[in-house]
């Protein structure tokens, strides 16, 4: 099929990459000239595992970039919508996915082909029917189930493995305004017969995706505050109390034989210095928003949010335990990608928590493996190392936020270069008696002391 995409972000891309290497013809299209050129010279613009094969051998074959709207919709038969929907002011700013569907309705005015229409962005439930189609309508001048068709299908994939997801999802949800629409999507997914897919109608997709991030961001928000209590309790660690209720039957599967399986949901049961990212945040602060609209306070999900902002504070309470003068101090934070495996840094729980050090008067160094965030209003002042070394090399306190595999080894480089500063670990990845001075989120032993789980 001839498939056009509208933002060539981390979805716009992973899916136009996959979908092209799926056999389809696909045109991204993004307004930045510079990512265009990119991905036709077969650059990835985004750091993400597998997406360098994928584009050099698609790039210039079934993939190419452009910055003409009005030409990708002529070429194509359907057009995906995956610009950003970013939270403002506490509920989702829709205003680039609506002037990217005002520009696919003017480019539609001049096609006499059937055309579907797609929207790929997260978007509270009622946009694509609502305020899309009237866009749509409105600069086409033809109607949304009549002249041309008008879908949801929202994106799963996860950064960090989010060419593994496209190309080997979950489920494909395929919203569609009617059935020529959905006919329309599932020819496109033709070759994902064996997923399991849900045919339903455009609102209840946007739903889906909703509640699925939803309750991703509550499971955190739960363990954090199961954690903070933890914390509190004396002689307890959340890690213990976590691997008790992950061994019960619901989130544990034993067969006779087999090593028992953790369901992939206990990854979320686990505590940490919060959740941030393009997604869980945005989308519940939407949500929270949308029920405000309707009239409903949303109060579980509000918690959520509340209890995931106060985690960077979690961290420095920890530290002043052993520093309550920060002044000078050096420390050194380990990670500023919001998730390890991504260079995406929107929203990571590194940056309240460096503002607040700052704020505190400590002299703060950062180090990712990936992200090069240069140029971050949160990162004024703060020295950034370009490895783990150097960025541990003075440091008096070292705070662990994103659970990059390179951090595991922290033991060993401090040891070569002979310290021994407080480790706060926020991800909760070491091993707390390998460290003279350990702290850990929802840990309450004094001193290194091991937990008492065997
Ligand atoms: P992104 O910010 O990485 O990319 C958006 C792209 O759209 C940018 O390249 C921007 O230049 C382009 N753009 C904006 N307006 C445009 C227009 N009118 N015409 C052409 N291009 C335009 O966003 P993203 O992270 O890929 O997210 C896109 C959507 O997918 C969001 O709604 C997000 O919530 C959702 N989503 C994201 C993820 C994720 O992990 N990033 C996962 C699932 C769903």
């Amino acid at each position: 099929m001839r498939i056009s995409i509208v933002g060539t972000g981390y979805v716009g891309l992973v899916s136009g990459v996959c979908l092209a290497d799926c056999g389809h013809d696909v045109t991204c299209v993004d307004l930045d000239q510079a990512k265009v050129g990119m991905i036709n010279a077969a650059q990835p613009t985004i750091h993400e595992r597998g997406l360098a094969e994928l584009l050099a051998r698609n790039a210039g074959r079934r993939l190419r970039a452009t910055t003409d709207l009005a030409q990708a919709i002529g070429e194509s038969e359907v057009t995906f919508i995956a610009v950003g929907t970013p939270a403002a002011e506490g509920r989702i700013d829709l205003s680039y996915v609506l002037e990217a569907a005002r520009g696919i309705g003017v480019a539609l005015r001049d096609k006499r082909e059937y055309h579907a229409v797609v929207v790929k962005s997260t978007v509270v439930p009622g946009t694509t029917d609502g305020p899309v189609r009237e866009r749509l309508e409105t600069a086409s001048g033809l109607r949304a189930g009549r002249d041309f068709g008008l879908g949801m299908n929202p994106e799963f994939l996860t950064e960090g493995r989010a060419v593994e997801d496209f190309s080997s999802p979950d489920r494909i949800v395929l919203g569609g305004i009617d059935a020529r629409t959905r006919e329309v999507l599932g020819r496109v997914y033709a070759g994902f017969a064996d997923v399991t897919t849900i045919r339903t109608n455009n609102t209840t997709a946007e739903f889906i995706k909703y509640a699925s991030n939803a309750v991703l961001a509550t499971m955190i928000s739960f363990s954090n505050e199961i954690a903070r209590l933890c914390a509190s309790v004396g002689d307890v660690d959340v890690v213990d109390v976590m691997r008790g209720v992950h061994e019960s039957a619901y989130f544990t599967t034993r067969a006779a034989g087999q090593p028992p399986v953790k369901a992939g949901i206990t990854s979320f049961l686990e505590a940490g210095c919060g959740f941030g990212g393009s997604c869980l945040p945005k989308d519940v602060t939407a949500l929270v928003g949308h029920g405000r609209e309707h009239g409903l306070g949303m109060p579980l999900l509000a918690s959520v949010l509340e209890v995931n902002r106060g985690q960077p504070d979690e961290v420095v309470r920890l530290i002043t335990r052993h520093y309550p003068d920060l002044g000078r101090v050096r420390v050194t934070v380990l990670g500023l990608a919001f998730k390890p495996d991504t260079d995406d840094v929107r929203e990571s729980p590194a940056f309240p928590l460096v503002r607040r050090l700052v704020a505190e008067g400590a002299a703060v160094t950062a180090y990712d493996p990936v992200a090069r965030p240069e140029g971050h209003e949160a990162l004024v002042g703060v020295r950034l190392a370009k490895s783990l070394p150097e960025a541990l090399a003075q440091a008096e306190i070292v705070v662990l936020v994103t659970r990059w595999d390179e951090f595991r080894d922290l033991r060993t480089v401090l040891d070569s270069l002979g310290l021994e500063p407080l480790v706060v670990d926020g991800r909760r990845i070491l091993d707390a008696g390998e460290f003279r001075t350990y702290e850990g989120i929802g840990r309450s032993f004094a001193g290194s002391r091991a937990g008492a789980a065997t």
